[in-house]
């Protein structure tokens, strides 16, 4: 299996580049080939912007979903982004790996995001009419492909737990599995996440490490996050709402977007 790991972090001995390190170390010992995209060391440009589009007329008003439509369809795109597309559509699974800072990815990965998911590519995809909202959530052009996020987070694991004072952690990941990898078409792994980071150890370093070999070992086995899909019949079209009773029961929130699970039969 090839593997793409987008990588978003400054600092080349900081506790997530070893993380890093582990992960590429089991993946090559369980025979996968991996990719890394170290976006600072890559110098990575996060903003989108005039630039992105060199087909565009110096005096054309820059409307960005239409510029990367007409650059994606046009071949026009950037080097660094077409390079990135290219290793998605290489890769069989996606890890997006970073600290958590202000409850969200750095705004370096947030930038890989905005300017490689071009229009065409990961949005915009299939037919858009009154039965269909285009190839999103479920399908896609990624459709097939596995992802899931490594995080590293300051807080302790009870801040993130259901009552937690930060907000459960599948919450604040939800924008992120959901938005952002389920929408071109992933299957998303649950993530793995490190707790109290800023306290880290020996001792605790080593077992994360093995927690994180351990999803490593099992990264194409681990059953993905049962999203519902849009255009599988579980919303109702156009409004996009969820069917009744999907859901887990008790379920609220972004939990409302996941399948209950099926009794054994
Ligand atoms: P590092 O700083 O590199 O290391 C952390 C600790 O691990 C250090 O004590 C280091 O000595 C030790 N360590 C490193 N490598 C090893 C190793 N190989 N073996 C053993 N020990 C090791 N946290 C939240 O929970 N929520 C937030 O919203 C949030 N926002 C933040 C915003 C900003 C701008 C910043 C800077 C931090 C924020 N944090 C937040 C904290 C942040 O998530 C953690 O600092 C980060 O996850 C730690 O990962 P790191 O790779 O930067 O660790």
């Amino acid at each position: 299996m090839n593997v793409l790991i987008v990588f978003a972090h400054p600092e080349p001995r900081s506790l997530n580049a070893s993380l890093r390190d582990i992960a590429i170390e089991e993946l090559e010992a369980q025979g996968h080939t991996v990719q890394v995209s170290d976006l600072y060391a890559m110098g990575w440009t996060s903003e989108v912007d005039r630039p992105d589009f060199p087909a565009l007329g110096a005096d054309d008003r820059l409307m960005p979903a239409g510029a990367s439509r007409d650059a994606f369809k046009g071949g026009t795109l950037t080097e660094d982004v077409k390079a990135e597309i290219d290793k998605l559509l290489w890769a069989d699974t996606l890890i997006l790996q970073f600290p958590l800072w202000w409850y969200a990815m750095p705004a370096i990965l947030k930038g890989w995001v905005d300017r490689v998911y071009a229009y065409g590519f990961a949005y915009g995809v299939g037919e858009h009419s009154d039965k269909r909202w285009g190839d999103r959530f479920g399908e896609g052009r990624l459709a097939g492909k596995r992802a899931m996020l490594i995080v590293t987070a300051g807080g302790w694991e009870e801040h993130y737990s259901a009552r937690g004072v930060n907000g459960p952690i599948d919450d604040l990941l939800f924008p992120i599995n959901h938005g952002i990898l389920y929408y071109p078409g992933y299957d998303v792994l649950p993530p793995f996440v490190a707790y109290s980071t800023d306290r880290f150890n020996e001792a605790r370093f080593a077992v994360a490490a093995e927690e994180l070999r351990q999803r490593m070992r099992t990264i194409e086995t681990t059953a993905p996050i049962p999203y519902c899909q849009q255009n599988g019949g579980d919303y109702l079209i156009p409004t996009m709402k969820l069917k009744p009773g999907l859901e887990a029961p008790g379920a609220s929130g972004f939990a409302l977007h996941q399948l209950a699970p099926q009794a054994e039969g």
